[in-house]
């Protein structure tokens, strides 16, 4: 009499965040291109020579193989190769940094799947999936001059994914087209849900958001158009890095339940600006 078969199967995963267990083991939570978010437990993943031990470093791209038993909170995870590693040889305190409010982002704001996902073909949870790669694929390669703009990007591709990615090719509020804006002042509003007019901002009165600069905009313009080019080595001035994080900080905290500004972040606003 044989074994039953146990039900598993491979997917290119996302390691979000690993906890201890016990005196050698490790649980990890994943992002799976294939099954959204997955925790497993890594057997005896601590131990020196463990097999496992790789493929439990979080911000690793991983193709892991793990039990798919729908009656267990836990899966096992069995096996797997490494894919990305973000912070391989040559990464940066920088580096670092983002990946780890990504992952944060990522594991706090979960896309709404299940019933959603099944009635019009689309699936929340791998859509989320393809935008981590993407960013942990800028991040891995070495020739990443700028980890604060691909983040920024990340952010933007985040809030799309939920379908609330900010207006920004004219007002919002009164429907002035891009080519008016750029004469008249502008702010952004998270309220708005996107950018506006002076004229709207003032008769919004203080839900109307923050003064937006024409640099910040057209960055924001070639995110919503997907042409930012992010091996540009022009690092931003630190103003114009501030504006945009604090713009897209303000959007996120409106429109995302769950999110609030990642631990990394603020460490690294803490180190960079010591004043603030
Ligand atoms: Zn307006």
């Amino acid at each position: 009499m044989g074994v039953l078969p146990q039900p598993s199967s491979s997917s290119e995963s996302l390691v979000l965040r690993v906890w201890p267990c016990g005196e050698t083991s490790v649980i990890a939570s994943l992002l799976t291109r294939d099954h959204g978010y997955v925790k497993v437990i890594a057997k005896a993943a601590r131990r020196p020579n463990s097999r496992l031990r790789a493929l439990v470093e979080p911000g690793r791209v991983v193709t892991a193989e793990y039990s798919l038993n729908p009656n267990r909170e836990l899966q096992y995870l069995r096996g797997g190769s490494v894919e990305q590693d973000p912070l391989g040889p040559g990464s940066t305190l920088e580096d670092s940094a983002f990946l780890q409010s990504a992952l944060e982002l990522v594991d706090r704001c979960r896309p709404l799947g299940g019933a959603v996902a099944e009635q019009d073909d689309h699936d929340p949870a791998a859509e989320l999936f393809e935008i981590c790669d993407a960013f942990i694929r800028v991040l891995s390669s070495r020739s990443c001059p700028r980890p604060d703009l691909a983040f920024f990007a990340f952010e933007w591709e985040l809030l799309d994914s939920h379908g609330v990615a900010p207006e920004v090719g004219g007002c919002t509020a009164c429907g002035l087209g891009q080519a008016e804006m750029s004469e008249v002042t502008m702010w952004f509003s998270p309220a708005e849900g996107g950018m506006i007019c002076g004229t709207c901002a003032r008769s919004d009165g203080v839900s109307s958001g923050k003064p937006l600069s024409l640099e910040a905009w057209q960055i924001f313009i070639s995110m919503a158009e997907r042409r930012l080019d992010l091996a540009d080595d022009t690092p931003f001035e630190r103003p114009m890095r501030r504006e945009i994080g604090a713009h897209l900080h303000n959007f996120l905290g409106y429109h995302l339940p769950g999110y609030r500004l990642p631990a990394a972040l603020e460490l690294l606003r803490a180190r960079k600006d010591p004043s603030r």
